[in-house]
């Protein structure tokens, strides 16, 4: 592990100049960050921030969307995307409400015990929302420390793909004290989304090149190429060779015939629906599928079933004819 101060000052310096202005970090209520971190989850920033907005206006505590009707907490989360993050927060604000007093639990353990709270979430919120030194990793967290600390073309940064070797480093560069360590977090995130992205890092506006490993370990090879590495070094542009693994494309199946999708034009099409209706399932079959038939039928019962398991739809007939959202 190299001296980890000063690469604490330098990124705390950059963040301190250049860090972005996000609405949730101008707030330290555990609900309105528990909804932001939620929502972060599989949603970029920029599609986040009106949501959020609006979400809080809709929903402004954990009272207020445990007593929600799930249907409308699903309709607010139109446009995020991955439905079931909505059903999992009102979840989440239920048991705050029934076995907390309506308050988020206050240590690291209180909050791993909320339902679909896993580490990363829990660490975010300890730090976040209730000003605790705890470390916290996601991909950029991950990706920037191993990048600076370890070095990307080192033998042991394979290692660090393991989740508890990755939290592990990330406690070791945390700082301790927790105003510090709310920046450090954040900061870090900062300069994974910004500057040492996963594909192209951008090192030549990095406040962390006199530290990081990675950067070290290119120069080198720049200097001293050996011609099989050559494309691995530029790291200005794109770097076909930077990562660690080669890339190996595998075949896929396209997103619009995928299950996420349908289940996606499902929920969307209950949605578009007036509230507390319920529709056939001969009525959204055709919103899926132009050429939707009656022979698609257990096709698309069988999607159905699965968001009612999932929790975002709800059979409206003991015959699986007609389906709404969940009440
Ligand atoms: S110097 Fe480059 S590789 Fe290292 S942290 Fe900065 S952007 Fe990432």
């Amino acid at each position: 592990m190299l001296p980890i101060v000063p690469i604490q000052q330098a990124l705390l310096a950059w963040y301190g100049r250049q860090g972005r202005d996000l609405p949730w970090r101008h707030t330290r209520d555990p609900y309105a960050i528990l909804v932001a971190e939620i929502m972060l989850q599989q949603t970029q920033v920029e599609r986040v921030i009106p949501k959020y907005h609006a979400f809080l206006v809709a929903f402004p505590t954990f009272a207020a969307l445990a007593a929600a009707p799930t249907e409308a907490v699903i309709r607010a989360w139109s446009g995020l995307g991955y439905n079931q993050r909505a059903v999992r927060l009102q979840a989440v604000a239920r048991v705050v409400v029934a076995e907390h007093d309506g308050r988020m639990p206050a240590t690291l353990a209180g909050l791993l015990a909320l339902p679909g709270i896993g580490r990363y979430t829990a660490g975010a919120l300890a730090c976040f929302a209730l000003g605790q030194a705890v470390a916290t990793v996601d991909t950029n967290i991950r990706r920037v420390l191993v990048r600076v600390c370890i070095g990307e073309l080192s033998a042991q940064a394979a290692a660090c793909a393991k989740p508890a070797a990755a939290l592990a480093l990330a406690e070791a560069a945390l700082p301790a004290e927790p105003d510090q360590a709310y920046a450090w977090n954040q900061a870090l995130m900062d300069l994974g989304a910004m500057v040492c992205l996963a594909r192209a890092p951008a090192c030549d506006r990095c406040p962390l090149t006199a530290h990081c490993r990675t950067f070290a370990q290119l120069q080198a090879r720049t200097l001293f190429p050996t011609g099989a590495e050559l494309p691995a070094l530029r790291v200005a542009e794109a770097p076909a060779g930077y990562a660690t693994k080669p890339r190996v494309a595998k075949p896929s199946q396209p997103f619009k015939e995928s299950n996420r999708y349908f289940r996606g034009r499902v929920v969307a099409a209950l949605r578009a629906a007036p509230a507390g209706a319920a529709l056939a399932l001969d009525e959204i079959g055709p919103q899926l599928k132009p050429d939707y038939s009656a022979a698609d039928a257990d096709w698309l019962r069988t999607i159905v079933a699965g968001l009612a398991r999932d929790g975002l739809a709800a059979w409206a007939d003991a015959a699986q004819t007609r389906v709404t959202l969940p009440r």
